[in-house]
């Protein structure tokens, strides 16, 4: 088994990612880009029809201008454009090789894949977003096979009575989309109203619908089971029990990042926020030449770190790599304990 060298790796090819991997490449660090999907394979599982609240300039990476005709972007544009980017930039990147483990040994970083390739590297960015594990529920059903935790399109759904669980972003955009495709939605919220991070000019063209009866919402209601063709609930003011008409269920209640990836490789987890542990300035974990980026930095708070901030967390990091590289870091450990080292 052979490794091939690099003195970065990233795993995640996101735009955080690519925008790290970029900042690297053009400042001469030999990187190589892991990505267990396609290019910003997150984004190409978002729903169909979404379009960035972001002006494209705002999610634009490595200096190339996103260059479209309306202010924000849809999927498509910005899937278009993050595939440009990696193609001006000749970035090497290994697209369908999911990183199962890190592991630092005599100072090289060996990588594992699930293919079993391995890889060696100086250092390692994580930047795998979070928009693999979706925040369940854990309650009976959930895991029925008309029940899903992703929304992709309304037309599968058309004429079906469809009930979504969740009151953020992706809850608001899915009701307004299957409605105005014609399924009969109902909306499942536990707390008074929807959440204050959905999209702001979404929210009035919910809430009309609403008031017209076109969209049933529940608010102050917690699911406790889901059976074929029905979905039970708690009215968590009179704890009334209701059983809803479901022939579909979305659960959009949000995404984690994958925590044991982390842990395995070394990085503490803040008990509760899920943020890893990590100097705030250099991106740098408790692992020598181990860094994070992107969304994975926030932890649960996924609302706090997107592409317009995350994709400058590579300058950071790639500044402090630079640093050690030339001896101009006090380091708790001196160079001389990296044997073979210059
Ligand atoms: C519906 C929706 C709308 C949004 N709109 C905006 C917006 O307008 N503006 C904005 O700034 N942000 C927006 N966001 C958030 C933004 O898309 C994310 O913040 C962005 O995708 C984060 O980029 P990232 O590179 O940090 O993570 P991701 O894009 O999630 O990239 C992580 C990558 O890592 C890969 N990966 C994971 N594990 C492994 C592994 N073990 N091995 C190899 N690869 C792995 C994944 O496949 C993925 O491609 C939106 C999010 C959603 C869900």
């Amino acid at each position: 088994m052979n490794s091939s060298e690099y003195e970065l790796i990233v795993i995640g090819g996101g735009p955080n990612g690519l925008a790290c991997a970029i900042e690297a490449q053009k400042r001469g660090i030999k990187t190589m880009v892991l990505e267990k999907g396609t290019i910003a394979e997150s984004i190409r599982r978002y729903p169909y029809q979404m379009t960035f609240f972001s002006t494209a300039d705002n999610i634009a990476i490595g200096n190339v201008p996103f260059t479209i005709n309306t202010p924000k972007a849809t999927r498509e544009e910005a899937l278009n454009y993050y595939r440009k980017v990696v193609e001006f930039y000749q970035l090497p990147i290994k697209l369908y090789c999911k990183v199962e483990s890190v592991k630092k040994e005599d100072q090289l970083f060996m990588i594992l894949t699930g293919a079993g390739e391995s890889f060696k590297a100086d250092n390692v960015v994580i930047s795998t977003g979070y928009f693999d594990f979706p925040r369940r529920l854990n309650i009976p059903g959930e895991d029925l096979p008309h029940v899903k935790h992703y929304y992709d399109e309304p037309y599968a759904y058309v004429h079906q009575q469809v009930v979504i669980i969740g009151g953020g972003n992706s809850a608001v955009e899915a009701a307004l989309s299957l409605y105005r495709h014609g399924a009969d939605v109902s909306l499942m919220v536990r707390k008074e109203g929807m959440k204050k991070t959905a999209k702001y000019w979404l929210i009035p063209d919910l809430l009309n619908r609403i008031k017209e009866g076109k969209i049933r919402a529940y608010y102050h209601y917690e699911t406790i089971r889901i059976e074929e063709g029905c979905l039970y609930a708690r009215d968590l003011v009179n704890q009334q029990e209701v059983g809803i008409p479901a022939e579909f269920v979305f659960v959009l209640t949000g995404y984690l990042p994958d925590v044991s990836f982390m842990q395995q490789a070394g990085i503490r987890i803040k008990p509760g926020t899920l943020e890893p542990g990590f100097n705030q300035e250099t991106f740098e974990t408790d692992v020598p030449g181990l860094y994070v980026a992107g969304t994975v930095t926030a932890g649960i708070h996924t609302e706090k770190v997107f592409i317009e901030n995350g994709r400058l967390h590579g300058r950071f990091i790639v500044d402090h790599i630079l640093k050690r590289k030339a001896g101009k870091l006090q380091e708790s450990f001196s160079l001389q304990d990296r044997p073979g080292r210059p």
